[in-house]
């Protein structure tokens, strides 16, 4: 099948650190997957930003990431252009970035929360299990995929209008809210594009908009 998107959709990822690269081979084989041209472009600065339908904040540290969004002059540009032309999707670290509120207060450890999800999370909820390991979560409207933990945050409280898309036994983990989609765990670590798939949905709509 041929897309149906003529021009390339172009889909930033903030490059600090993390799955840089496994995020962006993840869209363009969800591109394949859905025939839509993608895009992919590492983000360290406003001017990688231009033109991009979406954003991906990928996991990593979020004191770390949270510092260069300041730092580059990137995170006034992405609170203004959020759920207006810009789709995001924060995994792990970037879920924590996107939430209104954390259970420990962050001021202290120099993470300065987005806000664009209405939610609360636990960074540490993870902390005393195992560090790391894999599960199958039913993502609402997704389909169950299979998802990565890496010292993943857990979401405790949602609250209109963001919805919840997956819950564990642990807990909330994947949040949306219009073009704006949140997941504790890592999907660009698995062979499986599907949340990917969703979210270049997301973004070709975002660039429609911008259009
Ligand atoms: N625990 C990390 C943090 O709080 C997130 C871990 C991850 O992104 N894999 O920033």
């Amino acid at each position: 099948m041929q897309g149906h998107v003529a021009a390339p959709v172009k889909v930033g990822v903030l490059a600090v650190q993390g799955a840089v690269s496994e995020h962006m081979d993840a869209l363009r084989r969800a591109g394949e997957a859905i025939g839509v041209a993608v895009e992919p472009v590492a983000v360290r600065t406003p001017a990688d930003l231009v033109g991009c339908a979406g954003l991906v904040l990928p996991g990593g540290e979020s004191t770390t990431i949270s510092r260069l969004l300041r730092s580059s002059g990137l995170q006034p540009i992405v609170l203004a252009r959020a759920n207006q032309d810009l789709a995001l999707f924060g995994t792990c670290a970037g879920l924590i970035l996107l939430a209104t509120s954390a259970k420990h207060d962050v001021a202290d450890k120099d993470i300065e929360l987005l806000g664009l999800l209405d939610c609360e999370v636990d960074r540490n909820a993870f902390g005393r299990q195992k560090d790391s390991f894999e599960s199958a979560v039913a993502v609402e409207g997704v389909g169950t995929v299979p998802a990565v933990f890496i010292r993943a945050p857990v979401v405790t409280t949602v609250s209109e209008p963001t919805q919840v898309l997956a819950k564990t036994e642990r807990g909330i983990v994947a949040i949306q809210k219009g073009r704006i989609l949140g997941t504790a765990f890592h999907p660009e670590l698995t062979g499986d594009t599907r949340l990917h798939e969703a979210f270049l949905r997301l973004c070709a709509d975002a660039a429609r908009t911008a259009g």
